[in-house]
């Protein structure tokens, strides 16, 4: 019975596609900012309701948790969509573009809440040979606060418990019908760095009566440079960049203030544990050898993707089926840019991939976060079909 449905699961996708960009549409004329989709989210759970599938709204805010179970008592697959938008002027001369001004469903969650719409109406179709549950999480702002940071405290993963997760994002750089994947590391961890350096205020002619705050704070923006030239293993990667240095008010006062502001990247939890500790000693240890303070502030923001193999090879190999192995591109090397779905894998296993929606012959060329951003919405019968045969071969009893 499962056989049959992974043949013909392709077909059935293509055959909701115009349903789907009804949807799409829709939702991609009517963005809403994280926290603040509130007619995304109502509209979801009207679709939910039609199909008959039980579901919890107001979760972490605005988000929605849909439940499928088959007949039988089994393992729990997650399927995860975000569902914000950008605050962005949408420069598409469509049919479909944003009727709000100054925003645009930019990064293609429009589409991922649609995909995830279409997974569960044919997986509700196969209710009756479903081997165990879906939760269908449709997630608020990934944009901003980490959306899904809140899922898992309002306990989206739990009762009942999730064994795996899995989630896509359009990819405007691979062409529809393409899929790209990265084992193991694929975005880095994300933490807001302020360092506040105190010195004390004198006449600039008299430099020896104060502490000078900026010649401090250059000092401790060199040393935090050497952390990742010095200290991290050849073979990981960090960053860390400092975007602003403000202080001091006139040329001839010496500075008692300076405010450096920054973020920094780590592709492990490991890796992040140890730059921020050496963020700290060096940058307090360094401004007290020069007679100043530096106080620290570390704010953690979004933790790092990084996709459990094995689950990545049930895609790769699913995506092969689907779309032929010269489809499926694995790509060496992970992204420095953050990802909220990195909350799920701190949690449980998961993968996350890209979907292609690419295509030139159209215009369809630019990349998220850029006014003319659009897909090729016929990847969005992909993006169900592997999402439903990903979700199938992990519930399948062995
Ligand atoms: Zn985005
Ligand atoms: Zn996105």
């Amino acid at each position: 019975m499962i056989d049959e449905m992974r043949k013909r699961i392709l077909a059935e996708a293509r055959g909701i596609l115009p349903w789907m960009i009804e949807i799409r549409r829709d939702l991609h004329q009517h963005p809403e900012l994280g926290l603040e989709e509130y007619r995304t989210a109502d509209r979801i759970q009207a679709l939910l309701g039609e199909m008959g599938i039980e579901y919890e709204a107001g979760l972490g805010g605005t988000g929605v948790l849909g439940l499928i179970r088959g007949p039988n008592d089994g393992k729990v697959v997650a399927l995860r969509a975000d569902m914000d938008a950008l605050p962005l002027e949408d420069k598409k001369e469509v049919a479909y573009k944003s009727k709000v001004p100054g925003k645009m469903h930019a990064c293609g969650h429009d589409v991922h809440t649609t995909m995830l719409l279409g997974t569960a109406r044919l997986l509700m179709q196969h209710k009756a040979s479903l081997p165990g549950i879906v939760k269908l999480l449709f997630q608020p702002a990934e944009e901003t606060v980490g959306g899904a940071r809140l899922l898992v405290e309002a306990g989206a993963l739990d009762n009942p418990k999730v064994d795996a997760i899995f989630g896509l994002h359009v990819d405007p750089a691979l062409d529809v019908g393409r899929v790209g994947l990265h084992f193991g590391q694929r975005n880095a961890s994300s933490d807001d760095l302020k360092v506040i350096v105190h010195g004390t205020s004198a006449h600039g002619a008299y430099p020896w009566e104060g502490v000078d705050a900026i010649v401090a704070a250059a000092q401790v923006v060199t040393a935090l440079q050497t952390i990742v030239s010095r200290q991290v293993d050849a073979r990981e990667a960090a960053v860390i960049t400092i975007g602003v240095i403000q202080g001091g008010t006139q040329g001839n006062i010496v500075a008692d203030r300076v405010e450096l502001v920054g973020t920094v990247r780590c592709l492990t939890q490991e890796t992040r544990r140890s730059v921020l500790r050496q963020i700290r000693e060096r940058a307090e240890g360094v401004a007290l050898g020069m007679g100043a303070r530096a106080e620290v502030v570390i704010e953690p923001s979004y933790d790092p993707v990084v996709n459990d193999d094995g689950l990545l090879g049930i895609v790769r190999s699913n995506a092969q089926e689907l779309l032929g192995e010269g489809n499926v591109v694995v790509f060496p090397r992970p992204n420095m840019g953050v990802e909220d779905f990195g909350f799920y894998l701190s949690e449980t296993r998961g993968a996350y991939y890209s979907l292609g929606v690419r295509n030139e012959a159209r215009g369809i060329v630019h990349q998220v976060h850029h006014g003319l951003f659009d897909v090729d919405e016929s990847a969005m019968a992909y993006g169900v079909a592997l999402q439903i045969m990903n979700a199938m071969k992990v519930l399948e009893p062995c």
